[in-house]
């Protein structure tokens, strides 16, 4: 006879699991965290996952001596953790409050022992260069969830350096393009709030490479365009077009420092 019992079931037969009171042993921790990012990493993607059934099965296997409560206060503990990280959390486990610094540092210890450097894309950034690095590569991973974000960002302060710049040489580069872009030739796209057509000075040679404030190094670019010379995969092509295409142009040589 097929003695079939439906694995939820069968909890309810199983005798009550021995009430264990002594502290977590780190093999017991790691099965909650691995459990736990396995989880997260679904929550992240997209995929469905149910954190009862997950907590059944470690009582079934790794944590055959914990209660379904402890388990959930450990899993409260891991966000906690990775709350303090500035990682992402399961928003199903809120981080736990009363967690002690000395159990957090275990905890982050763990983690890392665990592998959470998948995590390190969400982590926020006031660096432009780390964030569009963390971005791409969000944007190659199949992103769930939409993110919480922040309701009050931090701010911070930081030194940037800046060019004295000549008004009239960019004022002149602007009024010879008679508002019209010169990498593309399409009209401004729109009336900036001064009242005048909306187009962007662009230095050819970057002033960061040494190139010259001149009409010589400076062109007029619809916003598009000056991404292009930034931004885009093309933009060693698209300069050698802007040489071609526009007579004032010098090459300048980039000087390192
Ligand atoms: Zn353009
Ligand atoms: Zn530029």
């Amino acid at each position: 006879m097929n003695c079939f019992v439906h694995p939820v079931m069968s909890d309810l037969f199983q005798a009550p699991a021995v009430l264990n009171n002594s502290p977590w042993t780190d093999d017991e921790l790691t099965s909650a965290i691995q459990a736990y990012l396995n989880m997260l990493r679904a929550e992240l993607n997209g995929q469905a996952y149910s954190k009862a059934e997950v907590n059944r099965q470690l009582r079934a296997s790794q944590l055959p001596t914990r209660t379904k409560g402890s388990i959930e206060f450990r899993m409260q503990n891991i966000s906690a953790a990775l709350y303090e990280l500035k990682m992402p959390w399961i928003a199903g486990y809120l981080p736990a409050k009363n967690i002690g610094s000395t159990v957090k540092e275990k905890m982050v210890a763990l983690l890392r022992d665990c592998g959470i450097d998948f995590l390190e894309s969400y982590i926020p950034t006031s660096d432009h260069v780390t964030l569009a690095t963390k971005v791409t590569s969000l944007r190659m991973q199949t992103l769930g969830t939409r993110p919480i974000g922040n309701f009050q960002p931090t701010m911070v302060s930081s030194i940037t350096t800046s060019y004295v710049r000549d008004p009239a040489v960019k004022a002149w580069v602007l009024q010879a393009a008679k508002g019209q872009c010169e990498g593309c030739d399409s009209p401004a796209p729109f009336v900036g709030n001064d009242g005048l057509p909306y187009l962007e000075v662009h230095h050819v040679m970057p002033l960061a490479s040494h190139g010259s404030d001149t009409t010589t190094n400076a062109v007029a670019l619809c916003p598009n365009c000056h991404r292009r010379c930034h931004s885009s995969i093309d933009r060693d092509n698209f300069k050698l077009h802007l040489y071609q295409k526009i007579p004032r142009l010098i090459i300048e040589a980039p000087t390192a420092d």
